[in-house]
């Protein structure tokens, strides 16, 4: 069914155009709170598994306070890093919804609210950088896993696997297939959409058929 879209546009078309556009309803053109909340519960399940985990082994003890601090201080940072660095250039920074250049802040379904570290580069992501997510985002879900499975919390090692397998599945039926950051490896947008999708977005059109990629 497709969707009236009540916010701007990441293409070159007006507003009321998206009523009548063929990807309408296909791809996340706006934000949705909806699309937020499929992406993060999984997210938001396994931080509050780390977080019982965590009080837990140090309740009993297989966790130490320098231990506590040092994990802690430590992924807690390289979160900050990794989204507002790291994933800022080699993923966001080619998305539509960092195209705004009078927004500071990012205002997609996935990472609403961070900061534009970088400039815009509609080309699509280079093999360095798709190499660069794929490693960011496995030491994002797995370095609490890494934890578990040191300390001996085996019991949280599984549930937390689950719900990052959760999270992988539901991300790649209910986000990567709608998400316009097609260059992103874990998209899963079909060709015919994107070949749309480009034909309404000028500057991306270019910048991708640059890179020799060919429109059908
Ligand atoms: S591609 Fe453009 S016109 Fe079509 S639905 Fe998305 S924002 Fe609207
Ligand atoms: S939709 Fe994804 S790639 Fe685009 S800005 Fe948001 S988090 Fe980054």
């Amino acid at each position: 069914m497709k969707e009236r879209t009540l916010s701007r546009n990441i293409c070159d078309a007006n507003n009321s155009d998206c009523v009548k556009c063929s990807v309408n309803g296909k791809l996340m053109c706006t934000f949705n709170i909806k699309d937020t909340l499929y992406f993060i519960l999984p997210v938001i399940s396994a931080w509050i598994t780390l977080i019982l985990g965590i009080a837990y082994g140090f309740v009993i003890g297989k966790i130490n306070l320098p231990i506590l601090i040092i994990f802690s201080v430590g992924y807690i940072g390289y979160l900050i890093f990794f989204f507002q660095v790291w994933e800022n250039k080699m993923l966001c920074s080619h998305c539509p919804y960092y195209a705004f250049e009078n927004d500071r802040y990012v205002k997609c379904y996935a990472n609403y609210g961070i900061h534009k570290a970088w400039k815009y580069n509609p080309a699509p992501m280079t093999t360095s950088e798709k190499v660069q997510f794929l490693i960011g985002i496995t030491l994002f879900a797995g370095i609490p896993l890494i934890l578990f499975l040191m300390i001996g919390l085996y019991i949280y090692f599984g549930v937390s696997l689950i719900l990052t397998i959760i999270w992988l599945i539901s991300m790649h039926f209910l986000s990567c297939s709608k998400c316009p950051n097609f260059s992103c490896p874990l998209n899963n947008v079909s060709k015919d959409v994107v070949d749309e999708y480009l034909k309404l977005n000028s500057v991306m059109r270019k910048a991708w058929k640059d890179q020799g990629y060919i429109i059908d």
